[in-house]
C-alpha cells in the first residue's frame, strides 16, 4: 500500500499536538478553505508516493517523539493508509492526533467503515474547516474558533462530542511568571 504525501516526515513539532510529534503531511484536499496555510497539498497529484511500510520503518526509527500528527491536506482522503499507519504507532506506544477538515459529526454521518475504524486508533481529531473570518492565533493547536481540538475515545464513549478541557482557553501572557497560559 501506498500513500501520497506532501513532504517528508517531520519530526521535533510542537505545535501540531501535545508534547514533541513527528507530523506526516498527506498530500490531497477538497475544502479548498479559503486563506488555507497549505495550498500546495490540496492537489491529489501532486507530492509524491510513498510505501506505507516505509513510513513506518521511519516511524520506528524516530527517537524522543511523545506522538504522530497526521495532517495535510486531509488524512480522511487516505484513510487505508493512515489507518494502517495509526495502528502501527499504536504498536509502538505513540499517541496519534489528527487534522481533518470535517467536522466529526460530519465523519460519523459518511458511515465509512474505514473512517470508523480509523477514528478508533486516533487519541485527539482536530476537526472542521479553517474558516478565515474566524482565525485566531491565540488557539492552542488549532487555526480558527470553529475548529475543536476533540477527545475521541471518550467521544466514541460517550456518543457525543467530547472536547480536550484544558485546550478550550485562550492564550495569555503570563507577565509576572513570564510564560504563556491559557485561561
Ligand atoms: S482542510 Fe486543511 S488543508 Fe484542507 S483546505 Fe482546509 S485548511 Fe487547507
Amino acid at each position: 500500500m501506498q500513500i501520497r504525501l506532501a513532504a517528508p516526515l517531520q519530526p521535533d513539532s510542537i505545535v501540531d499536538g501535545e508534547g514533541i510529534r513527528a507530523v506526516l503531511w498527506t498530500q490531497g484536499c477538497h475544502h479548498h478553505c479559503k486563506g488555507c496555510h497549505n495550498q500546495e497539498t490540496w492537489d491529489f497529484n501532486g507530492g509524491y508516493l510513498v510505501d506505507v511500510e516505509d513510513i513506518k520503518k521511519e516511524i520506528n526509527n524516530l527517537q524522543g517523539q511523545d506522538g504522530i500528527t497526521l495532517s495535510g491536506g486531509d488524512p480522511m482522503f487516505q484513510v487505508d493508509a493512515c489507518l494502517e499507519i495509526a495502528k502501527y504507532c499504536k504498536e509502538l506506544n505513540l499517541n496519534v492526533w489528527c487534522y481533518t477538515g470535517y467536522t466529526f459529526d460530519q465523519l460519523l454521518s459518511l458511515k465509512n467503515p474505514k473512517i470508523i475504524e480509523f477514528l478508533n486508533y486516533i487519541d485527539v481529531l482536530v476537526d472542521g474547516k479553517f474558516i478565515l473570518e474566524q482565525r485566531s492565533l491565540d488557539l492552542k493547536f488549532k487555526g480558527s474558533e470553529n475548529q475543536r481540538v476533540i477527545d475521541v475515545p471518550n467521544s466514541l464513549k460517550e456518543k457525543k462530542v467530547v472536547l480536550v478541557e484544558k485546550y478550550l482557553g485562550r492564550k495569555e501572557y503570563d507577565m509576572k511568571k513570564r510564560t504563556t497560559v491559557y485561561l
